[in-house]
């Protein structure tokens, strides 16, 4: 059964944005953890809020709810202070997370600014290595780029190289969300042939480590490195390859996000489409 959602806000809560997804015909849905502008500096829910949110995403039957880390964060910043933030602000996530059943959480790996990708990556594996646990319930996703400025995690190698840098004990929480913009944008032939990518993300990283995909379409040419997203039907990449995502049997059974540029009725109308797609 097609499980698909869309990226809400969390302004006025995160039961406010479980109600959001609801309004639009979502069975899942992703938010940012925290909102800087909403919540001060930037605080976690309270327990009473937690419990209002369980009530709203029971009720609506929402599952695999994926929090997205701010974009705020760099693992690989030169500043230390900025490393330091994101460390811990990563790990408090992680912490708060566990009360979610059936979260993930997914973070763009980092930005190497000028040290490399090999540096970047080490650095990276490193900050996962202090932050996760063995026996963590969350799964810690690494969203696959576009490749713009110095991103880590512009092709499937880079992430692969991040998994095999991070201790055995925790690996088991690791995975990867595909963004089909991203990848489409990093010169990845998502658009021509899909399912020569989905070919590729197995010999190269393993499909058993993909447990989410970011369905957006793409403004941009194939291998532009520009990461502009587009709604469905208006971009580079076309239905066509979004059905064959929502049919193959390595992805149909995922979770689905859309992060489209959509208002509440836009994402309603996305997902009516995609369950059409999914269904023909
Ligand atoms: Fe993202
Ligand atoms: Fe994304
Ligand atoms: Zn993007």
């Amino acid at each position: 059964m097609l499980t698909i959602g869309c990226h809400v806000s969390i302004e006025g809560g995160y039961a406010e944005a479980a109600k959001r997804a609801i309004s639009v015909g979502a069975d899942t849905f992703q938010f940012f953890t925290k909102n800087p502008r909403g919540r001060g500096q930037g605080s976690l829910p309270d327990s009473s809020e937690m419990t209002e949110f369980y009530a709203v995403m029971k009720e609506g039957g929402l599952r695999v709810p994926l929090a997205h880390a701010p974009y705020t964060y760099n693992t690989c910043a030169l500043k230390d202070e900025v490393r330091e933030y994101t460390e811990e602000s990563m790990r408090g996530e992680l912490e708060f997370l566990e009360q979610i059943d059936g979260a993930a959480y997914n973070f763009h790996p980092g930005c190497h600014v000028g040290r490399g990708a090999a540096e970047g990556i080490e650095l990276i594996a490193s900050m996962l290595n202090r932050i996760m646990w063995r026996g963590m319930k969350t799964t810690v996703l690494l969203e696959t780029m576009a490749g713009k400025g110095t991103e880590i995690g512009r092709n499937f190698e880079e992430l692969r190289a991040i998994i095999d840098s991070v201790d055995e004990s925790v690996r088991g929480s690791l995975g990867v969300c595909l963004d089909t913009c991203h990848v489409h944008d990093g010169g990845y032939p998502i658009a021509s042939d899909p399912e020569s990518v989905i070919a590729e993300f197995d010999r190269v990283i393993g499909l058993d480590r993909l447990r989410a995909i970011h369905l957006n379409d793409s403004k941009n040419v194939m291998g532009s490195a520009k990461d502009r997203h587009e709604r469905w039907g208006q971009g580079e990449i076309g239905l066509d390859a979004a059905k064959v995502l929502l049919t193959h049997p390595a992805t149909r059974d995922l979770p689905f996000y859309l992060e489209t540029p959509c208002d509440l009725d836009g994402y309603a109308e996305e997902i009516r489409l995609m369950r059409e797609l999914a269904n023909d």
